[in-house]
């Protein structure tokens, strides 16, 4: 099968490229003038769309009103479909902080969806987070890093575990991130109060490649008081850590955004932080143990309190900031190929031959109309 379009590719947009699709592979994306004339039957005319690679979402707690963090085998299936149908073609199912037995539970599930295809990894964000900036983690299961729990978390993953959430300053946060790093798991700094040293000397000490929700969950920048978020930037621009924006009006002011991008570079992610609200309407939802208020697209604490995640979807965000102006090229890699790489999934993120065949095709405003995942169309589009 081949796809004509406006290809966005790591490293360019091809006004005119074609994407070509074996089984589920890609198998060429080239200018289409370089598509020899009988090859190309069905991509003979040059069309409007972009073509996309899938997006890749890194922390998402669920969607359509179902949750990845009920330890409900149902909801992950919804959750995972409300997101793919919209773009996010790999998806890490997030556990949020709750008893350790629950917590074991939501991810021994999230590990049977991975295992089913349903998800591509495991995010766990807690319980080893900072109680001043939980955010809407439950502050009644927040604990100290404990080695032992975390290798329990690690082992109910079943191999699955791709990123742990870690608050720098706590004690004992250093021994749990160097058996993390063992065990191959990607520590994530986030919901985290550490100075400005201390989060430096942690990223710079390779004991966090990635982090959480940059500017959420940490205190707010000051020129006198610049905590970790300007030390995860500065890591950012340095190439040593990776920074998730949760770039959807909502948590990050869409300038704070595209300066990040800016700095950050190819070290940026686009993640949702999605919950059960996104892809729906207005309404109460759960948050792991957390009762939450979605009000005008904003998911709160219930009683008016923090932010509780996103109700977005990530193609959403790439079509908002494409729609500022920032470049499709930027933001396609920041909701695709860095997240991917991030995540060790070297399979998908990239219009790349011999990838996944991983294939949005969106309209002139970037409003993705089909999604191919391994070479088949999403809903039978
Ligand atoms: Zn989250």
């Amino acid at each position: 099968m081949k796809l004509r379009g406006k290809v966005v590719t790591p490293d360019e947009v091809i006004e005119d490229g074609v994407v070509e699709v074996e089984g589920d592979r890609l198998v060429a994306v080239r200018p289409a003038d370089d598509v020899r004339d009988g090859a190309r039957a069905d991509a003979r005319e040059p069309t409007d769309d972009w073509l996309l690679p899938g997006l890749v979402d890194i922390h998402n707690h669920g969607g359509g009103g179902a949750s990845l963090t009920a330890a409900d085998p149902a909801q992950v299936a919804t959750a995972a479909a409300t997101h793919l149908a919209a773009g996010t073609t790999s998806l890490l199912g997030s556990a949020v902080t709750d008893a350790p037995d629950r917590m074991l539970a939501v991810v021994a599930t999230l590990a049977d969806a991975v295992e089913a295809g349903v998800l591509s990894g495991i995010h766990v964000e807690g319980p080893f987070l900072a109680e001043s900036c939980r955010g809407a983690q439950d502050a009644a299961h927040l604990r100290a890093p404990d080695t032992g729990l975390a290798r329990d978390l690690i082992a109910a993953g079943r191999g699955h575990v791709r990123v742990m959430t870690l608050a720098a300053e706590l004690p004992g946060a250093d021994a749990v991130a160097d058996q993390l790093a063992a065990d191959g798991v990607v520590v994530a700094l986030g919901h985290t109060a550490a100075t400005a040293p201390v989060a430096r000397a942690f990223l710079a000490a390779g004991r966090a490649p990635l982090v959480t929700h940059l500017f959420n969950g940490m205190p707010p920048m000051h020129h006198r008081s610049p905590g970790p978020a300007l030390a995860a930037l500065a890591a950012a621009a340095d190439g040593v850590a990776c920074v998730e924006l949760v770039a959807d009006g909502v948590h990050l002011d869409d300038e704070t955004v595209r300066a990040a991008l800016t700095l950050a570079g190819d070290r940026a992610v686009l993640v949702t932080d999605a919950m059960a609200a996104a892809g729906m309407a207005d309404g109460d939802y759960e948050l792991g143990p957390q009762q939450v208020e979605v009000r005008d697209g904003v998911a709160r604490l219930a009683g008016g309190g923090a932010i509780a995640g996103g109700t977005s979807r990530l193609a959403e965000q790439v079509r908002r900031h494409a729609a500022a102006g920032l470049d499709p090229v930027r933001l396609v890699r920041a909701a695709a190929t860095t997240p991917a790489a991030v995540a060790g999934l070297p399979d998908v993120g990239a219009l790349r031959p011999g990838l996944r065949a991983d294939v949005l095709v969106a309209d002139t405003s970037l409003t993705v109309t089909r999604v191919m995942r391994a070479g088949q169309w999403v809903g039978g589009a």
